[in-house]
């Protein structure tokens, strides 16, 4: 039996002990790469496989690769990103009867008892060190809900995951036990397992909406219900959310999804494509990746459009797709102009624009206007006086303050760091 063989036969006894959101989350490419004498040599796509391999599944695979060879002593796991090249050649192969071509745009349907979209799952959710963190947080929880984390709150800008990830988290509770009442989104005061409250800082300044929520959170949180959350934001920057409830949502695990890089994209689009039994050269797919950053959201969108003309319009060239795709891509320079600074700054903090400009010596006020001074040094190379002159003043030094104090406190401070990310990821996302 040879290395490939050998692993075949492994991942086809797998299947049947573990579940098949499992088995696809934590033994997709892997395979056998070497044998040392008596050791076999696994490679794994991250680092979470290699981890949760080599705990949880150690045993298991030794018995499995030893009941076809028992010479093998022992495995080692170790990690191999997954090549492009790999992808597209299984892209190619699924590719093989092109009459069979479909796109599979809406084939999901909401599930009426849970509200989730089973087209959300852990298996066809990319991770990379972007949202590494939010994505193990979520299979803990999912596979012991109510006991490793409660709530989870997993915050970040938007497209970037967080409902694909939450109700990956719904969907797996409710497929490993049919008996576990999971829902999502509406609280209602039924009896519940797993709670998941989507976007939770529109509840912000909602105070009934609070009273009843906090009332909600306890009874379940009580009972060792597990309670999951998203939100543009981590907790202490929803403004005008209760003590109470900040304190309840920060008691537990909190997580980010930020933006994914050049790698992690084409990954995500080949992801993309393979689920539809699609493909496209490296060529538009390079161009895709390199070009369309704002979020995951986007990306798709993007590879959608292409799909549709692509399939009706067999000859999909680059410059066709510069044209198709005007919309997504943007530089930098397009987006962070003088107005979405001020805007996206004022609506951050909760403020009317013309707040920032007030004169003030209001803490609500003085911090966002010194990060709208901040930023517009720092993001559109304003000259201190220039931005003196839009805040009504006639000396530059308080620009020249504003900016130093910002950049010094970002050292300092994570909550500050944390805030301007969130502001910039704004800004350049639209
Ligand atoms: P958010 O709730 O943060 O605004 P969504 O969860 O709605 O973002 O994600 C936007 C789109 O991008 C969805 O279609 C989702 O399936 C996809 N997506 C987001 N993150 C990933 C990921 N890590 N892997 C694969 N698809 C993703
Ligand atoms: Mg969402």
């Amino acid at each position: 039996m040879n290395n490939l063989e050998l692993w075949q036969s492994v991942l086809a006894q797998m299947q049947f002990h573990i579940s098949k959101a499992n088995f696809a989350t934590w033994f997709q490419n892997t395979e056998i790469i070497s044998r040392d004498n008596e050791k076999i040599i696994i490679s794994v796509p991250n680092a979470f496989s290699k981890e949760w391999l080599s705990n949880k599944y150690n045993k298991l695979i030794l018995k499995t690769l030893r009941d076809s060879d028992d010479s093998i002593k022992d495995v080692e796991f170790i990690i191999k990103p997954i090549l492009a090249k790999d992808i597209s050649s299984r892209i190619s192969a699924a590719n093989e009867k092109p009459e069979e071509i479909q796109l599979k745009f809406d084939e999901f349907k909401i599930n009426k008892e849970t509200n989730l979209n089973p087209r959300y799952t852990f298996s066809n959710f990319v991770v990379g060190s972007f949202n590494e963190l939010a994505h193990a947080a979520a299979l803990a929880v999912s596979d012991n809900p109510g006991f490793t984390y409660n709530p989870l709150f997993i915050y970040g800008g938007t497209g970037l995951g967080k409902t694909h990830l939450i109700q990956a988290i719904g969907n797996k509770v409710s497929d490993d036990s049919k008996k576990k009442r999971v829902k999502y989104f509406k609280a209602s005061l039924a009896p519940i397992d797993l709670l998941i409250l989507d976007d939770i800082q529109f509840i912000a300044g909602k105070n009934k909406s609070q009273e009843e929520f906090f009332h909600v959170f306890n009874s379940l949180y009580e009972k060792n219900k597990q309670i999951v959350l998203s939100s543009d934001r981590p907790p202490n920057a929803i403004a005008e959310l209760e003590e109470r409830l900040r304190s309840r949502f920060e008691g537990g695990m909190i997580a980010d999804v930020s933006l994914p890089d050049y790698e992690t994209r084409l990954v995500i689009l080949k992801t993309k494509l393979q689920e539809k039994n699609m493909d496209l050269s490296e060529e538009i797919l390079d161009y895709i990746a390199t070009n369309v950053k704002k979020n995951i959201r986007e990306l798709e969108g993007a590879l959608n459009k292409l799909l549709v003309y692509n399939k009706i319009n067999q000859t999909l060239d680059l410059e066709t797709v510069k044209k198709l795709l005007k919309g997504f891509v943007f530089s930098p320079f397009d987006v962070a102009n003088y107005k979405k600074i001020i805007e996206t700054v004022a609506k951050f903090y909760n403020l009317d624009e013309k707040n920032l400009f007030d004169v003030t010596r209001r803490k609500e006020i003085v911090r966002p206007r010194q990060v709208a001074m901040f930023l517009l040094r720092k993001e559109l190379k304003y000259s201190f006086p220039a931005i003196a002159r839009k805040f009504g003043g006639k000396d530059h030094t308080t620009a020249i303050y504003a900016y130093k104090k910002i950049l010094q406190e970002n050292e300092e401070n994570n909550k500050l760091t944390e805030e301007l990310n969130l502001i910039k990821q704004r800004i350049y996302s639209g």
